[in-house]
């Protein structure tokens, strides 16, 4: 029968257990072993079955058992230490509290920046993330609450999460979305001073859009989500935060507005009912959270009396955009209709028209496409300031962008990169931390330094260690597999042999991740014979652990995975390969510490960053992968190993095979090689010298600390800064000063170029003089720079890794020019060259390409003149 109203009933705590409410609804638990502990201890049996998450056990520890506990002076003890932990953790000064003053930007860092996600991955108990974005997100505020730095996050609560995945008996992804209902979560609903549910509302072309706000503390980190399934809405509208991910493009549109205008909305009512102090800085994590931008427009039409273009740069001055994205296809797009329907009409607002909208999103390049709203296009207009998430993916966004920036070159799009990181308490697994404050006597939560002390640990010990990390996967991989087995339909009589599968001390590599085609799940399917071979190698061994979630619209990524079920299903390879359903956080922290290897084989250089063979690379895990993301940056010839990547290779299944084929090559002839290669008392010395050098240089720079210390050096700070310098009449006079710059722009240019100082064959120590002639039509040198490139040049008189000087103005001539002059020293052999351009010039621009404009000598394409030096 089903039930016509659902409530849920709160579990009073007896007075002395009330600090437990307070530990459970607090997030930091998920990071923190101690305070997971103590919930363990309060019934281990049901703290295992309620998946270990913290409100679902108090929801389920009978009365009597929470009475008796109330009268257990030793458990109050406990939870007293836990509470003060707590409590000083939240209030005590931390790293950022001591920067002001250290640093010209960071002298008045920002009072609070608001980050914006559609997804959060924090823990298993909270499932609102599908993959690598939302866990990025959800490290980032870990890191940030750790630190001390003063974001809140915003994002939308969707009721059905994603989904849950299982096998059908023949391998075929099932999805399943199990109802999340927010009173069974670690949150509480948002109210105002009078109790009622604080309520943000946006407008759509069917209706008013409300939603309530939840909030989430992630340790001092507040994360606002967004939840439309209220009373006030229509059935549709209810709908809007269903699921991450699902639904049609106006359903998307309807969540991205939800998020960016209704996520600017909530976190105002959020400062108001609280006092917490207004963000400077707006960061929207990929361009879903793009809308936030039109709204903090809107914001300042309105309370500002700015109009639209002043507005523009004073939202653009504090907004921070990171594109993840390495391919177009995997952008965000609407229709320009479903923009016009949606902000134009009766749903335009004062001052925000729609056509200037549409503008900010239109792919204004070459190929785009004139009928097309473009989310990342629209975010890097409407910040000030960007970035990729690795180095190489910073240089494939530049050069996927660099149709917004006319005339530059690909290496001056103002897009910068910051590589992610992971939240080290979150993903070292407890049995490194013990082992390395036994043996080495530090704390590796409270001092990155201390992976240093790897060097102190004992062979003996550290492999004892990655085979403890070995076998509690091989055990937790036997459970998960036979609760598979059973949904797929299989008798308990029929599972006899999951016991014998895997085995504790053979080389283990895992592979996880979702299953776009780009990351090439099945890769290592490729000669068949050949991986069973490796698998069933008498001496050497190799087991591979493999999970991973296809979309559920994807039917080509469940065929993959079904091509793999199907494989390991083999009855000779099924102690050594087995597919685990339903990859998520509980699941990734226990496979990551237990593989030796990571393997990861994407098509170069479509995987932004990739952050698992960051968390497996902490906990002592050797990765194994094509150099792309962040491998391309930190592999360093002994810590793993690159799969050769075959780039030039047009012809995918040729580049696959032979990609495939260097993989088994290096699997065998290297990995297996050095795993079993053992010295004395049967160590394998060599790979636990891999191993030891992995943790101790890897251990300082991929934690997420060093990613949020980075984002706020080089973005926040500069941000609040910007953002404080723009506003109000500033604004305006930038706005006009750009628009008087534009409008000019056509009649600037250079004229001519002369030199002198050096004869026909220059030599090293000669000095060349400049004098170049512009014209500035409208403009005053005030306006703009006039630079000279100089540098090596390539065969195609390109000149590469130039420096740039300025030149200094002089008069101006009978013609109207103006007259630069400036001299540069030859200090290098070789072909050299050089060439002059203008740029507009601000105090309070980010960096010259932010107008897009230059003036280049027209004969020339970057290049003026060779010169041969001897
Ligand atoms: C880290 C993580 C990811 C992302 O891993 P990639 O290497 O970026 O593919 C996805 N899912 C889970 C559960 C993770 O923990």
């Amino acid at each position: 029968m089903r039930a016509i109203r659902r409530f849920t009933v709160r579990t009073v705590l007896p007075a002395p257990l009330e600090p437990l409410g307070e530990l459970a609804m607090n997030l930091r638990w998920s990071w923190h072993a101690e305070t997971r502990a103590l919930f363990e201890s309060i019934d281990p049996d049901t703290w295992a079955a309620v998946g270990r998450d913290p409100v679902r056990l108090l929801g389920t520890v009978p009365n009597d058992k929470l009475g008796a506990l109330a009268d257990d002076r030793r458990f109050l003890a406990r939870l007293r230490v836990a509470a003060e932990d707590l409590h000083e953790y939240l209030t005590g000064p931390r790293w950022y509290q001591t920067l002001s003053g250290t640093g010209a930007s960071l002298a008045a860092p920002p009072a609070a920046i608001a980050y914006f996600s559609p997804e959060y991955g924090i823990t298993a108990a909270l499932p609102q993330y599908s993959g690598g974005l939302g866990i990025l997100a959800g490290d980032h505020l870990k890191s940030a609450s750790d630190l001390g730095v003063p974001i809140v996050g915003v994002g939308l609560l969707y009721r059905h999460g994603y989904f849950r995945q299982s096998l059908s008996r023949d391998g075929w992804q099932q999805e399943r979305y199990p109802l999340l209902d927010p009173n069974e979560l670690p949150l509480t609903l948002l109210r105002g001073a009078d109790g009622a549910p604080a309520r943000v509302v946006i407008g759509l072309p069917t209706g008013e859009l409300h939603a309530r706000i939840w909030k989430a503390q992630v340790g001092r980190v507040p994360l606002l989500l967004l939840d439309s399934d209220i009373e006030e809405n229509e059935p549709a509208e209810r709908e809007v935060t269903d699921r991450l991910y699902g639904g049609t493009s106006e359903h998307r549109l309807h969540q991205e507005m939800l998020l960016g205008i209704g996520g600017v909305r909530a976190l105002r009512a959020f400062c108001e009912i609280t006092g917490h102090p207004a963000p400077e800085v707006f960061h929207t994590n990929e361009g879903h959270a793009g809308f936030l931008g039109i709204e903090r427009i809107r914001e300042f039409t309105g309370t500002d009396g700015l109009d639209f273009d002043a507005a523009l740069e004073a939202a653009r001055a504090g907004t921070v955009f990171t594109t993840h994205t390495p391919v177009p296809a995997g952008i965000d797009r609407f229709g320009r209709d479903q923009i016009q329907r949606h902000f134009g009409g009766d749903l335009a607002c004062p001052g925000v028209p729609v056509d200037r909208v549409l503008a900010l999103g239109a792919e204004t390049y070459p190929d785009g496409d004139p009928g097309v709203f473009n989310m990342a296009v629209m975010g890097l207009r409407l910040a000030q300031r960007a970035n990729g998430v690795s180095k190489l993916h910073g240089r494939v966004s530049r050069g996927m962008f660099d149709g917004l920036w006319p005339g530059f070159d690909t290496t001056e799009v103002p897009i910068t990169s910051i590589t992610n990181g992971v939240h080290a308490p979150t993903w070292v697994d407890g049995d490194v931390t013990d082992l390395i404050a036994r043996e080495a006597g530090v704390e590796l939560a409270e001092d990155p330094a201390a992976w240093a002390a790897i060097d102190r640990l004992s062979a003996g010990s550290l492999w004892e260690l990655r085979r403890a990390l070995r076998a509690k996967l091989v055990a937790e991989a036997r459970l998960r597999l036979r609760e598979s087995w059973r949904q797929r339909g299989a008798g308990e009589a029929e599972l006899g042999w999951i016991e014998g599968v895997l085995d504790p001390d053979v080389l283990t590599i895992g592979f996880a991740r979702r299953v776009p085609s780009y990351k090439r799940l099945t890769l290592m399917l490729r000669d068949q014979d050949r991986l069973r071979s490796m698998l069933l190698h008498p001496e050497r061994p190799v087991q591979i652990v493999i999970a991973g979630k296809a979309h559920p619209a994807d039917e080509g990524g469940k065929r993959l995975i079904q091509d793999l079920v199907r494989f390991a299903d083999g009855e000779d390879v099924r102690h050594r390969i087995v597919f685990l359903p339903d990859y998520d956080i509980a699941m990734a922290q226990h496979l990551y510490p237990g593989c030796d290897v990571w393997l990861n084989n994407p098509l170069r250089p479509l995987e932004a960053c990739g952050t698992s063979g960051m968390k497996a690379a902490l906990n002592g895990c050797l990765n194994l992968s094509i150099l792309d993301g962040w491998w391309d940056e930190w592999y360093d010839g002994s810590n793993g190993w690159a799969i050769p990547t075959a780039d030039g290779i047009t012809d995918v299944d040729r580049r696959d095979d032979l990609e495939a084929a260097a993989l088994y090559d290096l699997i065998e002839n290297s990995v297996a090689a050095r795993f079993y290669d053992r010295g004395p008392e049967g160590l394998p010395t060599r790979w636990l010298e891999m191993v030891r050098h992995t943790l101790a240089t890897l251990g300082p720079k991929v934690p997420a600390d060093r990613m949020v210390k980075d984002y706020v050096d080089v973005l926040y700070a500069p941000a609040a800064l910007s953002g404080r310098a723009i506003t109000g009449s500033a604004a305006r006079e930038l706005a006009e000063w750009k628009a008087h710059v534009r409008r000019s722009w056509p009649g600037v240019r250079v004229d001519h170029v002369e030199s002198g100082g050096i004869g026909d064959a220059p030599e090293v120590g000669n000095t060349l003089n400049l004098r170049v002639f512009v014209s500035l039509g409208e403009l005053a040198p005030a306006d703009v720079e006039v630079q000279v490139v100089h540098g090596r040049v390539d065969d195609g008189d390109r000149i590469v890794d130039g420096t740039i000087a300025p030149l200094k103005a002089g008069r101006r001539d009978e013609h109207g020019r103006w007259f630069y002059e400036g001299s540069l020293a030859l200090d290098r052999t070789g072909p050299f060259g050089y060439t002059v351009r203008v740029m507009p010039t601000h105090p309070l621009l980010a960096g010259p390409a932010e107008l897009g404009l230059i003036a280049i000598p027209p004969e020339s394409e970057g290049f003026a003149e060779g010169i041969a030096l001897r």
